[in-house]
């Protein structure tokens, strides 16, 4: 581990001061310790953000939810607010990691967490996103966990939150607050599909701190559900998944929220899927036709290519679990 200092803020301002100057903020740390460790990241200096007051999960004035940034993965999924609102938020939260790592993880460190791809783990390893102009070791490594949507030559590693599928197919918000003053970015524009500079992940200008995500109100009643598919039960990573919250009233679908995980580069929104759900009736011939929209555009590599039909049919499902079966 390379030497760094390390700074606890005692109020926003000084931690936002410290932001400034380069500081990089931890609070949980269960990402940034990891790559500190083995190098991948290099910080001079730390800001501990943990004593913030940024904690606080509540209903805001249009029955929309909102998350301060500190509030812990399993806060978060125990929230009786988040349990009754959008109960795929806590599913996906529980399908996440471990429940030590849960219980350190905090809401705004989730989603700014770094790739799981081994070779950016790998400092011998060329990678684009860890060196800037090095080259991509997975193109044509061992690339069965890797994206097949949002890709480019630069990277084509997937986004590893689980909860951030919720955030994109809700269309949350993500709050931040820096030396310019307050930002908000829907999340659609806040995680970066590589292009050419897959070093760039986060939409998120110096020093700016993230405060809160806030997930809008939708119609009630609204039923919602995540998927995740993965090689094991438990602490493993998503080859495929899928967020969907269905509202339905007079036996028509007039609101569909959809997005899929494991195979993007950032967390897939699917709108083609959703089109296809808003306006018709529920039925498995609906569910299959709509799913069928799920991988447009995909671009599999030589390892992933089952991730084609397995997304289709992961969405296929949740779509059945959370619409019924007619
Ligand atoms: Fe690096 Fe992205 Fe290539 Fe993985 S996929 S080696 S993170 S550039």
């Amino acid at each position: 581990m390379h030497p760094f200092s390390f700074t606890k803020a005692t109020d926003t301002r000084e931690a936002l001061n410290a932001g400034r100057q380069g500081g990089r903020y931890i609070a949980g740390g269960t990402t940034l310790v990891d790559l500190m460790r083995e190098t991948v990241e290099r910080p001079e200096t730390l800001v501990d953000i943990s004593d913030l007051p940024l904690r606080e999960v509540s209903v805001t004035e249009r029955g929309g939810l909102r998350i301060g940034a500190l509030v812990s993965m399993t806060e978060t999924a125990a929230h009786p607010k988040v349990r009754a609102l959008f109960p795929l938020v806590s599913e996906a939260l529980e399908l996440s990691a471990s429940a030590q790592l849960r219980n350190m993880a905090t809401i705004g460190g989730n989603i700014m967490q770094r790739t799981r791809c081994t070779y950016f783990r790998d400092v011998t390893a060329d990678c684009n996103k860890r060196e800037p102009g090095s080259g991509c070791a997975a193109l044509h490594g061992f690339n069965r966990m890797h994206a097949i949507l949002g890709t480019s030559e630069s990277c084509v590693a997937t986004h590893a939150s689980d909860v951030a599928v919720a955030f994109a197919a809700l269309e949350a918000t993500v709050h931040l607050l820096g030396p310019d003053g307050e930002r908000r970015v829907p999340f659609a524009d806040f995680l970066l599909r590589p292009g050419n500079t897959p070093n760039q992940e986060q939409n998120i200008r110096r020093g700016e701190l993230i405060t809160a995500v806030e997930i809008p109100a939708l119609p009630r009643p609204l039923k919602s559900g995540y998927l995740k598919v993965r090689d094991r039960q438990s602490y493993e990573f998503a080859l495929t998944s899928a967020a969907v919250a269905l509202h339905v009233r007079g036996g028509v679908i007039r609101e569909a929220k959809v997005a899929a995980g494991g195979v993007g580069t950032v967390p897939w929104k699917l709108p083609a899927v959703e089109r296809h759900l808003i306006g018709e009736r529920p039925s498995d011939a609906l569910w299959t036709a709509a799913a069928e929209q799920a991988a447009g555009g995909a671009r599999p590599l030589e390892n992933n290519r089952f991730k084609v039909a397995l997304l289709k049919r992961t969405v296929e499902r949740q779509l059945r679990v959370v619409g019924g079966t007619k």
